[in-house]
């Protein structure tokens, strides 16, 4: 009897190893395969245990910067798309104060792999619009903070947004510009062949305008699927933005990095709680 026990106690061991054993094999193909220029940076899997933690990044998604026009002062759309100046610099005040570090999208990747002990936040600004170098960049140097612009090639010069001399200024100042396709069409209805040109064209033509390689690209309207990211990978980005609501955490697919809208109406109150919920959501936790 003393016997079939014993057996029966090594049998239920045994099973809870393999079951935890399992788990961890679950885990681990949970963990997504990075770019070779990524994995080549970060070595992730010689990352000690203990050290690959989450770190948290606050990806904050910005549109226009300032004054809603005159003529738009009846469209919610613009008005929501719309950050107010002053509302703007108290955010920058903000991080600041709580000693924030502003990064590109190029380094989250890299950053999330580690417990750097510093708070990294990104400010992302899409579509290029000329307020991102006449109110935004002032700001950001005056706080000594980066941010990543999001270029239209085709649209560069058109009225409303920026010239290829205010990018390129703003480029040599240490400001990220990274790819929004050449001609902001939904990425997911493209045949392949006009897919591979607004991936590829546009990383080549911002390449050549600013003398930088341009790493990063962020799906218009956030629409993306895996032939879309395939085709990003092959052309050799590391990292894509979308307009997934979360933060960006060690485990997160580098092309499938989240990001969080900040709304025209976000004051003050909202912007610190939504940030301070971010650095603490955990990887398990739901998503807002
Ligand atoms: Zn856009």
């Amino acid at each position: 009897m003393n016997q079939f026990i014993k057996q029966l106690w090594r049998a239920a061991i045994l099973l809870s190893v393999s079951l935890i054993l399992l788990s961890c094999v679950k885990k681990k193909a949970a963990h997504v395969i990075l770019p070779p220029q990524v994995l080549a940076s970060i070595d992730r899997q010689n990352i000690p245990v203990d050290n690959h933690v989450t770190q948290n990044i606050p990806i904050l998604m910005y549109h226009y910067v300032g004054a809603v026009p005159q003529n738009q002062k009846n469209n919610l759309v613009r008005q929501d798309l719309t950050v107010p100046l002053s509302y703007f610099e108290e955010q920058l005040s903000w991080l600041s104060n709580e000693h924030f570090v502003t990064t590109t999208l190029d380094s989250v990747a890299r950053l999330t792999a580690y417990k750097s002990g510093k708070k990294y936040a990104v400010l992302s600004f899409d579509d290029g619009y000329d307020d991102a170098y006449t109110n935004v960049f002032p700001l950001l140097k005056k706080h000594k903070f980066i941010g990543s612009f999001a270029i239209i090639t085709d649209f560069v010069g058109r009225d409303g947004y920026m010239t290829w001399a205010q990018i390129r200024e703003m480029s040599d100042a240490g400001m990220e510009i990274v790819s929004h396709s050449v001609s902001h069409k939904e990425m997911t209805l493209l045949s392949p062949k006009t897919l591979q040109y607004e991936i590829r064209q546009s990383k080549k033509i911002l390449e050549k305008m600013l003398g930088k390689t341009i790493n990063v690209f962020i799906y218009p309207s956030g629409f993306f699927n895996a032939s879309v990211e395939d085709e990003l990978l092959k052309s050799g980005y590391v990292a894509a933005r979308t307009t997934k609501s979360g933060v960006a955490q060690s485990v997160d697919n580098p092309y499938e990095l989240p990001a969080v809208r900040i709304h025209g109406a976000v004051d003050m109150g909202k912007f610190s709680q939504l940030i301070d919920r971010m650095m603490k959501k955990t990887i398990d936790s739901p998503v807002f």
